[in-house]
């Protein structure tokens, strides 16, 4: 399957990981939204969190995310973890991620 995201799983692209366990890796996007702007990218392919049943998959996701925040010292600032679903919630890369913004005060608009 041609997706980015698997590539990049499976470290045929490059990318900047932040942290990596068995089942995910987190890196930074590619084109940052704030000053802090990772992804946590499943190991396995799902396309939109509605093809996940993986709970304890979705239970690491968060975990990951309080760790790179951590490690990327917006703990006590503050982030935001966001999952986009389908067109209108604005997905673009159809496999599973999570994004983590921080570093700078996030509107309180949600979309
Ligand atoms: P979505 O809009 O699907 O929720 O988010 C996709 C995100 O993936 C975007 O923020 C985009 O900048 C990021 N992205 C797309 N291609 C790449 C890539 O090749 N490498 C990295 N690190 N991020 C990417
Ligand atoms: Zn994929």
């Amino acid at each position: 399957m041609d997706c980015i995201f698997c590539k990049i799983a499976s470290k045929k692209i490059n990318s900047a990981i932040v942290l990596e366990t068995e089942k995910l890796m987190v890196i930074k996007d590619v084109n940052p939204q704030s000053p802090v702007h990772l992804l946590v990218i499943p190991k396995k392919h799902y396309s939109t969190i509605l093809d996940c049943d993986d709970t304890m998959l979705m239970a690491e996701m968060f975990e990951a995310a309080k760790e790179a925040a951590r490690l990327s010292g917006v703990e006590k600032s503050g982030f935001r973890t966001v999952v986009n679903t389908n067109e209108e919630g604005g997905q673009t890369v159809f496999h599973l991620h999570m994004h983590i913004l921080g570093g700078r005060p996030l509107t309180g608009r949600m979309g």
